[in-house]
C-alpha cells in the first residue's frame, strides 16, 4: 500500500456508538473516514465519491445492508465491502459471500481485527497481482488467508499471517527488525520491547513453518534481521566473501 495515499473508508452504520468508535479508531490509524447512517446516504455518497473499502452494517433502517450491497454491485460499484453483522443476523448468503461481500466480521469485533481485514481488502483492491504467494513449498492465499507448507495447513494468528506475508513478499531480502516494526507492527519508534515481540513472533513462525521440514525457510541474518528463502541466506556481504 502506498503510504503517501490515505486509504478512504466509507462506514455505513446506523448505530452512532459503533460508527463513532470505528471512525475514531480508523482515523487514529491514518485512514480517511466518512460515515453514513443509512443505505440511501451511502448511495448518494458513492455517486460522487470513491472509496478504497466500504464497511457495511447489515441491519440498517429502511433498506438493509444486503439490499444496499446488491444494489451497489448492480450499479457496477466494485469497491471491496466488509460486512459487519450481529451473529443472529448472520445469513447463509453472507457466509457464502455470494451477496457481493468480500469479507465479513461478526459483532462485537476487536478493532485490530477490523483494521487487519481492511488492510487485506485494500491490498487486494489496489493491485492486480496474484492473490497467492509461494516460496518453495510454502503457499499463502491472500483471499482465503490460508497458509500451507507441503500441502499441510498452518494455523496462524492475524499477526503471524501478516509477518509471513511480509517475509514472502520480500523473499531473499534481509528484513530488519526496524522494518518489521514499521511495516508490520506499524510502530514508528524502534524499542527493545517491540524487538522482543518480533523475535517471539519469528520463533513461533519458525515452529509452525519450519520445524517439521528439513528445508528451513526462515533464516536469521546475524546482526541484521531475517530472511525468507529456500536454502541458506545470501547477503551482499556474504557474496563478497564467497567471491574472494
Ligand atoms: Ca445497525
Amino acid at each position: 500500500m502506498n503510504k503517501n495515499t490515505r486509504v478512504r473508508v466509507l462506514v455505513v452504520e446506523d448505530e452512532r456508538k459503533v460508527a463513532n468508535a470505528l471512525r475514531e479508531g480508523l482515523e487514529g490509524e491514518g485512514y480517511e473516514v466518512v460515515v453514513e447512517h443509512t443505505g440511501e446516504g451511502a448511495f448518494f455518497r458513492l455517486n460522487t465519491e470513491t472509496f478504497d473499502v466500504i464497511l457495511l452494517d447489515l441491519t440498517l433502517p429502511e433498506r438493509d445492508g444486503l439490499q444496499v450491497l446488491t444494489t451497489l454491485r448492480g450499479r457496477g460499484v466494485e469497491t471491496p465491502v466488509l460486512v459487519l453483522t450481529a451473529r443472529d443476523a448472520l445469513e447463509d448468503r453472507v457466509l457464502g459471500l455470494d451477496s457481493g461481500a468480500d469479507d465479513y466480521l461478526v459483532k462485537p469485533f476487536a478493532f485490530a481485527e477490523v483494521e487487519a481485514r481492511i488492510r487485506a481488502l485494500v491490498r487486494r483492491g489496489r493491485t492486480t497481482e496474484a492473490v497467492r504467494l509461494a516460496v518453495a513449498d510454502l503457499d499463502l492465499d491472500l483471499v482465503t488467508r490460508k497458509v500451507t507448507r507441503a500441502g499441510q495447513p498452518i494455523e496462524l494468528t492475524v499477526r503471524e499471517f501478516e509477518l509471513i506475508e511480509y517475509l514472502m513478499r520480500h523473499e531473499g531480502q534481509v528484513v530488519s527488525r526496524g522494518t518489521l516494526g514499521r511495516d508490520v507492527w506499524k510502530e514508528t519508534a524502534r524499542t527493545t520491547p517491540l524487538d522482543n515481540v518480533i523475535d517471539v513472533h519469528i520463533a513461533r513462525l519458525r515452529r509452525k513453518v519450519d520445524l517439521d521440514h528439513p528445508v528451513k525457510l526462515i533464516h536469521t541474518v546475524r546482526g541484521v534481521g531475517f530472511m525468507l528463502r529456500e536454502g541458506e541466506p545470501v547477503t551482499p556481504g556474504m557474496k563478497a566473501r564467497e567471491t574472494k
